[in-house]
């Protein structure tokens, strides 16, 4: 059977860390985790009581990213759910950014239907900002992605402000079930409408990502691997994982979701090696989760197979059987993916070496510093002080790897340094443009 370019990554990877794990030693390694772990058993918290939402979902037909077509489909969809816009409104657009990759790719929101959005916004005399954290494994992080993803481009057209989540200051959550503490930008908090725009694909881990899932995006930069890494090795990670993400959905739920499912990602999803699969419409709604409802209805999975949308059930943020379907859904079965195993022995050390060496960590340059406080004031974590020379020091156990002070640094101070695996790999995606 060939390999997908997926798995060639991975076994790469792996054999590249089995290699390098006796001739290099990583920045990352030696430098400790963040300490403010959560419970990693999976012990409920507390969690303030969800109002009941509405249930209502709009599917619209829409066959192409024809511009025009797309901006009917969404003002029809819209209409349909009864949303109105108000003028003034400051209204953040929150697409699914996941790389570097192009609208052909499947991967990212198509810049059409953000475009459809802004214009939408735009027309009832709202501010629009479109913000995201992407991933940092290819140079350029989300200011990058941006431009690759065609959103630049739309930002442009229609004066919308990009809000790479990097420069953002980050709010300490403490509600999370599951996941507590942890951060999310504060950008969803300083507008008055969060517009969710996720991507129809399927997902290695969370089997699906919709509504719910894209909202991770929330969390910033390197963060996202780190609060991964820290349920990986439970043996029920993948049905686990669904609750984290619930947790963060909850802390920055959207007053708004339409989801971008022209052209979904069926097979091995959520990158690039997945397969564009035309699935013809548009979904919105104005409770995330029972589009999500909706649309595992459309491409054929059992609600409970999904752990996210099971947890939202579960939590009460959606009644599956009472969502209200306006327009007809159509049935485009996507393909279940297989399990994802979990790592065992020495496979397991592999995978926590590749972490190391692959996630980046902040640098400060001390010839370079100032001295100006601002990356001590802005971290949120608090993981840096000045040491006895008054130059900065970051506590590797305390910092979340958000990257956050890079953008902060007003001298360029600080820097992202990766392993060598870390090199490797980013030189593997952009040469298969992963
Ligand atoms: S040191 Fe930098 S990367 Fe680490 S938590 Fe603070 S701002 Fe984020
Ligand atoms: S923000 Fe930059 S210049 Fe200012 S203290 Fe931090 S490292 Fe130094």
């Amino acid at each position: 059977m060939p390999l997908s370019r997926r798995n060639f990554i991975r076994t790469v990877a792996q054999f590249f860390a089995a290699f390098l794990i006796f001739i290099t030693t990583p920045p990352g390694k030696g430098k400790s985790m963040p300490v403010f772990a959560p419970d990693k058993k999976g012990t409920p918290g507390k969690r303030k009581p969800q109002a009941p939402r509405r249930s209502e979902v709009a599917v619209e037909p829409c066959t192409s990213y024809d511009p025009d077509a797309v901006f009917d489909a969404v003002t029809r969809a819209l209409g349909a759910i009864g949303f109105t816009a108000s003028a003034g409104q400051r209204v953040l657009l929150k697409p699914n950014l996941i790389a570097q990759n192009t609208p052909d790719q499947a991967t990212t929101t198509h810049p059409s239907v953000i475009g459809a959005v802004c214009r939408f916004f735009t027309e009832h005399g709202c501010r629009v900002s479109i913000g995201d954290s992407s991933a940092f494994y290819q140079g350029g992080g989300t200011a990058g992605a941006f431009v690759t993803a065609g959103i630049d481009a739309v930002a442009k057209r229609y004066g919308a402000t990009l809000v790479p989540f990097e420069t953002t200051r980050l709010r300490k959550i403490t509600s999370g079930e599951y996941l507590n503490p942890f951060y999310v930008t504060e950008a969803v908090f300083e507008h008055d409408l969060v517009v969710n725009l996720p991507k129809l694909k399927l997902h290695r881990l969370a089997r699906y990502t919709g509504a719910i899932k894209n909202m991770y995006g929330c969390v910033v930069g390197g963060s996202k691997q780190v609060y991964h890494k820290l349920f990986q090795h439970r043996p029920d990670y993948q049905e686990f994982w669904g609750k984290p993400l619930v947790d963060v959905y909850e802390a920055v739920t959207p007053g708004l979701t339409i989801m971008d499912a022209v052209v979904g990602l069926d097979r091995d999803g959520p990158a690039a090696n997945g397969e564009p699969r035309h699935t013809g419409v548009l979904l919105a709604s104005s409770n995330g989760p029972a589009l999500d409802v909706a649309c595992c209805n459309m491409i054929g999975f059992d609600l409970e197979w999904v752990p996210a949308v099971r947890e939202a059930i579960h939590r009460g943020l959606v009644q599956a059987d009472a969502v209200t379907v306006h327009g007809a859904l159509p049935a485009v079965p996507y393909v279940r993916l297989p399990d994802v195993e979990v790592k065992e022995g020495i496979m397991r050390k592999i995978d926590d070496y590749v972490f190391d060496a692959f996630i980046m960590i902040p640098v400060v340059d001390r010839g370079a510093c100032t001295r100006c406080d601002s990356c001590i004031e802005s971290c949120a974590p608090k993981a840096i002080s000045y040491d006895t020379e008054k130059l900065p020091v970051i506590d590797y156990g305390t910092c979340i790897r958000c990257y956050c002070c890079e953008s902060y640094c007003p001298q360029g101070a600080i820097s992202l340094h990766g392993g060598a695996l870390n090199h490797v790999i980013r030189a593997a995606r952009y040469i298969l443009k992963l």
